[in-house]
């Protein structure tokens, strides 16, 4: 919703590491884009609550209230009795579907050219159910837990995201040879979700068979069980460049969350060294996802066309510029 100055407050994850300095650059370049937004910047400095880590009260408040955010990368702390912040976020909100897309950048030459996919992961259960035990000493299991409530939701979403950005196919990665049951009812559901969809083409593929060929990541809509969807999305990132290009958004029923692929990069950071385009990206797909496309157009061009001109890329990408350079030439670009 508009606030009373008729602009739209976003809450605003900073992060650790890296995250206060890819933050800036994206602050920079929304200002210079007169992006109507308004952040409201909240900490998620783990406290303790009933024995337990948590995320502050004011930061959960402030993402239900304001329903979209933008979040820089969170460092988990080493040490018993912390879990993964990121998991947490994505359980508070039942963030269920991590979505990725991955295009090759113009201009950025790598080994594979025209790669072009979105990878849609399941974000809520799989492999990150996180049911382990000890059986006996020296023996342990890990539960992968697959219902159809949640396979069902990240499926049609899917097919629904597919069908707003005109993709017309729409595949399936599963490894149901094996894990009958599991994978089995993830396929099964796809299948019948596909149903519903009968204008976009649906088809289904073996997790190893998609490690054999770049070609097959062109001109196609991938989803797929959480823990496949980790391993191959980095991989894809390494097709097109490298951590520092690739956005995500984690999307829920009611609050949605972008963030980069990337983490905190303790080994860069405070050194102006980061590349800002994967939260840059990332907040470009909060734009769309709020129907502000033309100011998301505006700036996406903005990173292609500097990007594509070479001249102030950063050391990742084989440049020699600072982070602040290179956001200078975006922000003079608009
Ligand atoms: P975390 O524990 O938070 O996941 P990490 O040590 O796994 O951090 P990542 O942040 O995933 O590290 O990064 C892996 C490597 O990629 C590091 O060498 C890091 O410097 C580099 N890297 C990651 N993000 C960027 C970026 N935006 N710009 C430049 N280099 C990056
Ligand atoms: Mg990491």
């Amino acid at each position: 919703n508009k606030n009373q100055n008729g602009n739209y407050t976003v809450t605003f994850i900073e992060g650790d590491g890296i995250g206060p300095e890819i933050s800036k650059s994206v602050k920079d370049i929304f200002a210079a884009a007169k992006t109507p937004i308004e952040w409201e910047s909240v900490d998620v400095t783990p406290i303790l609550k009933d024995g337990k880590t948590t995320i502050p009260d004011e930061a959960i408040s402030s993402v239900k209230k304001n329903l979209v955010a933008l979040k820089g990368p969170l460092a988990t702390p080493i040490g018993k009795g912390h879990v993964s912040l990121n998991l947490t976020l994505r359980r508070t909100f039942n963030l269920f579907a991590n979505v990725r897309p991955c295009r090759s950048i113009a201009g950025y030459k790598t080994a594979y050219d025209d790669v072009d996919t979105i990878l849609i992961r399941e974000n809520t259960e799989g492999e990150y159910s996180g049911i382990e035990h000890e059986v006996v000493e020296g023996v342990v299991q890990s539960i992968k837990l697959i219902t159809r409530e949640a396979s069902e939701r990240v499926l049609r979403f899917a097919f629904q995201h597919a069908e707003a950005i005109g993709q017309k196919e729409v595949r399936a990665v599963h490894k149901a040879t094996i894990m009958k049951m599991s994978d089995g009812l993830f396929l099964s559901t796809a299948k019948e979700v596909a149903k519903d969809f009968p204008h976009i083409r649906f088809s289904a593929e073996l997790l190893d068979n998609m490690t054999t060929n770049p070609n097959l990541y062109r001109d196609i809509l991938l989803v797929m069980p959480n823990l496949y969807g980790d391993i191959l999305s980095d991989m894809c990132a390494g097709l097109i460049g490298g951590l520092g290009l690739t956005p995500s958004g984690n999307i829920g029923d009611e609050c949605s969350i972008f963030e980069a692929v990337h983490g905190s990069a303790p080994d860069i950071a405070g050194m102006d060294l980061a590349n800002p385009t994967a939260l840059l990206l990332s907040s470009v797909m909060m734009l769309q996802h709020m129907g502000l496309n033309s100011h998301a157009d505006k700036i996406q061009k903005a990173i292609f066309d500097t990007l594509a001109e070479g001249r102030a890329l950063t050391k990742d990408l084989g440049g020699s510029s600072t982070r602040s350079q290179f956001t200078q030439a975006v922000v003079s670009r608009l």
